[in-house]
């Protein structure tokens, strides 16, 4: 079988660094091992643009994956050709063999038809559980899939689940937080989001962008310029037709400098001083939030709501990220700085569930189809 995973995690001095990549993959490993299966992973880390390259090897993958697993991972250091068809000869029912980057060959990402076809003669059914590539029309995700089988794997089953009811039949009331910097790569998901959601929560820098829109005084804050504000205000205008509550911040940390070290202090969101930049929402902007996040049945959160990897800054987020553990209802994490924010302040465990895909997951919020799922005969 051959399976494609979503293994681009980071690595630090030739190690792997965070590796919840790594273990979301294991459910569908698991799965397929105790059926039996003989199963040839494949995927891409990192961007080595069609060319070998060491710095990109997923070799160490393979390590950190067969202690995970508890059993060995064999590792060819190629993806197709000789040396794959060698590795993936000596496999026995249940063993697990991990192929090297896909991503060396060019033809990964052009979606090449000979290169998704020599993938194809390794394996007689393909699976796809690489959620966080799904977005991609790649020979791994989309091309190999009108050539064998093709089925999805637990995760992408679960992530495209999941994402999908959110839209189509949440409980309401429906709380959507979006924070982050840039309202332009936000828009589309935004306007969805007015569409479906109750109440939509801005935070973060792209909050000033709205705040400039509408009038305010944003000091020396992040904000977008027209084409950005232009955008604020047709999500405002989207969002009163639609009836859904858009609400920015009341107040805000303002700091003297992008620093942990600078003064700070608290203003009104749309009266920051010249010279000052708001860094954080303010306190009566995390319990109008907080209050709203506790009394929903379903929340989606994406994006910080400030600077939250520095100290001072980081309690609107954590704040959120604590009202979104205690709400009862569904609760949805998705991209990637938000994902890490509710990972940091140890509420993880405590969400109904934390999507892997940042752009994937986006681009499913947004309304798309995903060409990684929609090659899929029974995955949509
Ligand atoms: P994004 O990639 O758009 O989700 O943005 C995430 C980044 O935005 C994080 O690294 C935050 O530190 C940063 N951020 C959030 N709010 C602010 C803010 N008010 N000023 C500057 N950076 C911010």
């Amino acid at each position: 079988m051959l399976v494609r995973v979503d293994l681009n995690v980071p690595l630090e001095d030739g190690a792997v660094g965070d590796d919840t990549r790594i273990r979301a993959a294991l459910p569908t490993i698991e799965f397929l091992r105790a059926a039996g299966a003989r199963i040839i992973l494949v995927s891409h880390l990192g961007r080595p643009k069609g060319e070998r390259n060491p710095q990109y090897t997923l070799a160490p993958v393979a390590v950190w994956l067969s202690e995970l697993l508890g059993t060995p991972v064999a590792f060819a250091d190629d993806c197709v050709g000789a040396a794959a068809a060698t590795a993936v000869a000596a496999l026995a029912d249940g063993d697990v063999l991990l192929l090297e980057n896909l991503r060396y060959h060019a033809g990964e990402e052009a979606n090449d038809a000979a290169f998704a076809a020599q993938l194809a003669e390794l394996a007689d059914v393909y699976i796809n559980d690489a959620f966080g590539a799904a977005h991609r029309a790649h020979a791994s995700t989309e091309g190999v899939a009108h050539l064998l089988p093709a089925y999805a794997g637990l995760l992408m089953e679960r992530e495209v689940s999941v994402l999908t009811a959110l839209l189509e039949t949440p409980q309401h009331p429906f709380v959507a937080i979006v924070g982050g910097v840039k309202v332009a790569d936000k828009i589309a998901v935004l306007e969805r989001l007015v569409e479906v959601a109750d109440t939509v929560l801005i935070g973060g820098a792209m909050a000033f962008t709205f705040v400039v829109a509408e009038g305010g005084q944003v000091g020396s804050s992040l904000h977008e310029d027209a084409a950005g504000q232009a955008i604020a205000l047709r999500a405002r205008a989207k969002a009163l037709e639609t009836g859904c509550e858009l609400l920015l911040p009341r107040d805000v940390i303002a700091a003297d400098a992008f620093s942990a070290e600078a003064a700070t202090q608290i203003t009104p969101a749309d009266a920051v001083p010249a010279d000052w930049m708001g860094l954080d929402v303010g306190p009566a902007t995390i319990e109008l939030y907080t209050e709203r996040i506790r009394s929903a049945r379903t929340v989606l959160w994406n994006g910080p709501m400030g600077a939250f990897e520095m100290a001072p800054y980081a309690e609107g987020t954590r704040a959120v990220a604590q009202a979104v553990a205690e709400c009862d209802g569904t609760t949805v994490v998705g991209g990637g700085d938000s994902v890490a924010a509710i990972t940091q302040f140890g509420f993880a465990d405590r969400v109904t569930h934390v999507s892997t895909g940042g752009g994937a997951s986006l681009e499913l919020l947004e309304g798309r189809v995903l060409p990684g799922v929609a090659a899929i005969p029974e995955a949509h």
